[in-house]
């Protein structure tokens, strides 16, 4: 009898240690991240964040650096699935990939969920998976009214000119190719060559939320986000820049539209007629990767 109790003590206590690892939360530190900031988002004290990774100066935390956070259990929000909801759109809405989300929920088949049934979706550090706006632009895009449902696809264009702007897009495709709106894309990020170096210009057709002139299908222009990078990338490379300042402004319009990230593209893979763009050295699958998680 006694043996028994004894055996029965040590489970308890393995299931203790076993519970205790699997709740461990780790948090990778991001870029511009503070102590205090982590700890909210956790919603622990820096207190205790710091004795649990041994740090003496909260100031002293480093990029990439793995902390603990103890008792910490990841933040997290309920959500109902609707009837035609995947696992992959909601993960992808929330900055996290169909695996996490998953693993998070014990889900073990993503493609069984069902209507009505709550999931958890962790909050905590997705809104910082991602390199931020510009305050000033993110300023001027949070005044637009997104249509809400009416975008289903981001694509993504090339100038196929080494030197360009908006400004002289805009003149081309009002004289040259008589489209009564300008501005074929209702984005255009600058490469450092007649515009700014990552600089975001907003167009006119993403203020008013109309069709973009991008695509050879009027049917996909209607639901597709058209931004332009300036340069030719069958020839060049984008500035690291202009990738940067793309990932902010994806990552904006995928959250805000919503925009599934399997939605996120480029003109040759979308359009119905053969083109290069967004040239060769363009890096689609890597940047495409950033959405997956
Ligand atoms: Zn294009």
């Amino acid at each position: 009898m006694l043996a028994h109790s004894h055996w029965r003590t040590w489970l308890l206590l393995l299931a203790l240690v076993f519970a205790s690892i699997a709740s461990a939360v780790v948090h990778k530190v991001k870029k511009g991240e503070t102590l205090s900031q982590i700890a909210g988002n956790y919603g622990v004290t820096v207190e205790s964040i710091k004795r649990a990774n041994g740090i003496k100066d909260a100031n002293k935390i480093r990029l990439g650096q793995r902390l603990e956070i103890p008792g910490g259990e990841q933040a997290f929000f309920e959500y109902t699935i609707k009837p035609g909801d995947s696992l992959s759109e909601i993960a992808a809405q929330n900055g996290l990939s169909s695996r996490q989300l998953a693993r998070f929920n014990g889900i073990r088949n993503v493609n069984k969920i069902r209507a009505g049934q709550v999931i958890r979706i962790p909050t905590g550090d997705k809104a910082k998976s991602h390199p931020a706006l510009p305050a000033s632009i993110k300023a001027s895009l949070d005044k637009t009214r997104i249509k809400s449902g009416k975008w289903r696809y981001i694509v993504i264009h090339h100038s196929g000119t080494l030197r360009d702007s908006a400004k002289g897009m805009d003149r081309y495709h009002r004289e040259e190719r008589r489209m009564e709106n300008g501005l074929a894309y209702h984005f255009v990020i600058g490469n450092g060559k007649g515009m700014g170096d990552g600089e975001i210009f907003v167009g006119d057709r993403w203020k008013k939320q109309i069709q973009g002139g991008h695509l050879s299908s009027l049917k996909l222009n209607q639901i597709s986000i058209g931004i332009c990078l300036v340069g030719n990338f069958e020839k060049t490379r984008p500035t690291s820049k202009q990738m940067e300042r793309l990932e902010a402004l994806v990552a904006y319009l995928a959250d805000k539209a919503p925009i599934s990230f399997r939605h996120i593209t480029t003109h040759t893979t979308i359009n119905t007629n053969p083109t290069v763009c967004p040239g060769r050295y363009f890096p689609t699958s890597q940047f495409k990767k950033k959405f997956e998680g």
